[in-house]
């Protein structure tokens, strides 16, 4: 599965009071006439329950230039209990209300949800595209060049446990819980490796 491609993308929705949104991977376009695209989301995320009730979502497709802080805001928390835009500016309003990245983002896709597929953990939602715009012509980050060059290497510790391969979040302990669920990323047991 490791071997699969794919992009990186801040994904937004807005539940009538503060805007939110989330880290994905799983963006692809479907059909072009209408123009659809399918993103899956883990039911666990707070996005993935405010893209349920209101339809509206926006997709800005991550760029070469992103840091790994817009990973750790958008990703690493949630948006039930923490703000997700809070001191951050550089982001506008869409047509529908969710918002797009004016930094570190080449373009974004903005539009409404039209299908929603069950899967047991996740929920795939297929989505027409309603307002677009490429925003610039710097490459988009693909998960293999997050992991290269965007993602932090672990540090060396003492500590015995697993490290999470996805996030580098550290379980403490010998034996990992084979059900055990990454507190930040929600990768599961199978992506951990012991520490050496
Ligand atoms: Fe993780």
């Amino acid at each position: 599965m490791h071997n699969l491609t794919y992009g990186l993308f801040v994904l937004s929705a807005n539940d009538g009071k503060k805007l939110t949104g989330c880290i994905t991977n799983t963006v692809i376009q479907q059909t072009s006439d209408p123009l659809t695209i399918s993103v899956s989301v883990n039911k666990s995320n707070y996005t993935n329950e405010v893209i349920k009730k209101t339809h509206q979502l926006t997709v800005s497709i991550l760029d070469e230039s992103v840091p790994f802080d817009i990973f750790k805001r958008f990703g690493f928390s949630s948006g039930r209990d923490t703000d997700k835009l809070e001191g951050f500016d550089d982001y506008k309003v869409t047509d529908n209300n969710t918002f797009y990245l004016t930094k570190y983002a080449n373009a974004y896709l903005s539009g409404e949800v039209v299908q929603e597929v069950d899967l047991s953990t996740h929920t795939i939602f297929i989505v027409e595209i309603k307002e677009a715009e490429v925003l610039s012509s710097i490459p988009s980050v693909t998960y293999t060049y997050y992991f290269k060059n965007i993602k932090p290497k672990p540090a060396v510790t003492n500590k015995k446990g697993w490290v999470c391969t996805i996030c580098g979040y550290v379980y403490e302990g010998e034996v990992l819980p084979p059900d055990f669920i990454c507190p930040i990323c929600k990768h599961p047991a199978s992506d951990f490796k012991p520490i050496e």
